[in-house]
Parts: structure tokens; sequence; C-alpha cells
């Protein structure tokens, strides 16, 4: 008989996060197993849990912030070996051979695998991974502190180089919880002049804390005007999910300047003549592959980038997952596999 494992699994639409046994499963042909030591939930796990990702199947075990160590390989896995520490992250690998992956645009493979939609997740004993879908994970690094490293770091320290901002431009974060908390620690130890915008004055001190050079309270003032009174941002990246926020602060943008998106949010309205007239622009960005990871956690152990978090047993991953929801996590939530 198969040996068992523990899962926190949604087995529909809206349903409800269960606790069951299920056989530990075994990798494939390219796959690894991975023995799973800290899994982070993010907001993205809303896909899963009420059902808003088209074709999802259930049951699903959701997380795409894992890091543990791999218990198994199969065949072809040239790069991975047993005991290796690794994490895995929203994208669940790619073919290799469509168009885009043979353009080097692998995010963007027609296959579309992504770890806890389209194949199990990390909120379990142990899952099987793409092997291309695999990072190495810094020697001593911690696991729920490489875990929101995953998606959250991978996705503002990736955004941000390819932001086209050079050492010494005003590179401004909008919203300073998951996402924005880290993109500032980046920003600022890329050598970016950080600044932070956050609504009221409580996120200052902390905003300071990260690194930033100064910090704006959207509430009490224009935070476009405010941008623009400290020479305008070579890049803004938005990280908050909404689109008001947005749209309030691209006239902040310098001539030239580029907002980076980053955070979900589901309209936007911008100003073309903003826009043509200093040569703006906004463009949104993915997280990024397995390599794009390595890059992340090892510049985020040597640089002393790291993630706040609230750390839960996987038995309570419906608290641990509310917690995430109600927005006052400070401020990721991850989920450590103890056993
Ligand atoms: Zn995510
Ligand atoms: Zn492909």
């Amino acid at each position: 008989m198969a040996k068992m494992m523990r899962a926190v699994q949604v087995s529909r639409a809206g349903g409800p996060f269960e606790i069951v046994e299920r056989p530990i499963p075994e990798p494939g042909p390219g796959a690894v197993r991975i023995r799973v030591e800290a899994c982070g939930i993010c907001h993205s796990d809303t896909l899963t849990k009420d059902g808003s990702w088209p074709g999802l199947k259930y049951p699903r075990l959701p997380g795409h912030e894992v890091a543990g160590v791999i218990d198994a390989v199969g065949a072809g896995t040239p790069r991975l070996e047993e005991g290796q520490r690794v994490g895995v992250g929203w994208s669940g690998g790619y073919c290799g051979h469509c168009a885009h992956c043979r353009r080097g645009d692998f995010f963007a493979c027609v296959t579309q695998e992504i770890t806890g939609i389209t194949r199990d997740g990390g909120y379990g004993d142990y899952l099987v991974a793409a092997a291309s879908a695999v990072a190495v994970l810094p020697a001593d690094l911690p696991a729920t502190d490489a875990a929101p490293l995953m998606c959250a770091g991978i996705t503002t320290f990736n955004a941000l180089r390819h932001s086209g901002a050079r050492p010494g431009d005003l590179v401004a974060v909008l919203g300073l919880g998951g996402l924005g908390h880290l993109a500032v620690q980046y920003a600022a130890k890329m050598g970016f002049r950080a600044v932070g915008i956050a609504r009221g004055r409580d996120k200052e001190p902390l905003a300071k804390e990260l690194g930033a050079s100064a910090y704006i309270d959207s509430r009490g003032q224009d935070p476009a005007a405010a941008l623009l009174e400290m020479g305008g941002a070579q890049v803004i990246l938005a990280t908050a999910t909404a689109g008001e926020a947005m749209s309030a602060v691209q006239g902040g943008l310098a001539v030239n300047g580029t907002m980076m998106i980053v955070g979900a949010a589901h309209s936007l309205q911008v100003n073309p003549l903003l826009l043509l007239g200093g040569r703006r622009s906004i463009r949104g960005w993915a997280s990024g592959t397995a390599i794009d990871s390595e890059d992340t956690l090892a510049f985020s152990a040597r640089a002393g980038v790291r993630s706040m978090n609230e750390v839960f047993p996987l038995e309570r991953a419906a608290e641990a997952y509310d917690r995430m929801m109600s927005g006052k996590a400070r401020f990721r939530v991850v989920l450590q596999i103890e056993r």
C-alpha cells in the first residue's frame, strides 16, 4: 500500500480547506518529489479556493511559495538530486519547444503549468514538481524565509531589475504590504532612491526602516505631486491591488518613466496625454521562472532582504488563509510543515 501524507485540499469552487490523507505522489520522468518544509500563502491562492481560474480541476492543493528538500527524483532530471534544498513558485514549468519558449519567453509557455492551480501545490507534506520549475535554494536560508520569496520576492525583484531603472534613480513603491515591503528593500539594495507610498502615516517608520529615503502618505497629500516635487519617478512599482491608487500616482512619473504593474487590480484609468507627452509607459510584469527565483534568493541572502512573516502550522491553514485575506498580516503568512 502507498505511504500516506497530510494535505490541505480544496475539493470544489468556494469549498472549505479540508485536512486529508493522500498517497505520497511518485515523480515521473522529468519531475522530482519535494518534502515540503514551508509554503507561503499568497493572495492568488484565492484562484484555487474560489475556482476563478478557468478550467481548474478539483480536488486541488493550493500553494505556490514552496520551500523544501528533494526526496525522490524521476528519470531525466540531470540538474537535481536527492537532498538538495529547493523551492517552487508560480511557474509550474515550461515545455521548451513552443514558440514562446523558443524565443526565450519561458514564463509565457503555452502549457501554462501553474503550481497549486493546474497541479498540486505546497499545502501538504510532499509535492511533485517538473524539474524546470525547481529553483535551488542558498544553503543557509531557512525554509520559512525562502518560501515567500518564491512569489512575492521574485515578482518584485524581477520586475525591478527589468524596469529600466538605474542606480540613483527615483523608484517609488506603491503599497507596503506583502509585496511592497519586499520591493522597498530590493529597490534600496539595488541602489535606487526608494520612496514608499501608502495610505496614512503609520507605515512611514517601517518604510524608512526597510530602506526608503522618503515616504508619501497618499491620503494626506497628492502622491503624484509629491513625486514630481522630488523630480519625478523613473519607475513606479505598483504592488497595490487598487486601480484608483495606480491612477492617482501615474502623474508622478518622470519623462521616460515607467509604471510597472505587479498588483492584480481589475481596472485602471490611464491618461493617454500623460503617456505620449513624456514618452511614459505602463507595463505589467509576471513573476518569472525557476532561474529568476534562484537569482532572487541569492540576491536576498547576500543583501539581507527578508520577508516579515507570520508563521502557522499546516493544520491551521484555514486560519492562516483568513489572516492573509484580512489584509492585516505583517506581512506574509507562511505555513510551516513539521513532522
Ligand atoms: Zn503568488
Ligand atoms: Zn513552452
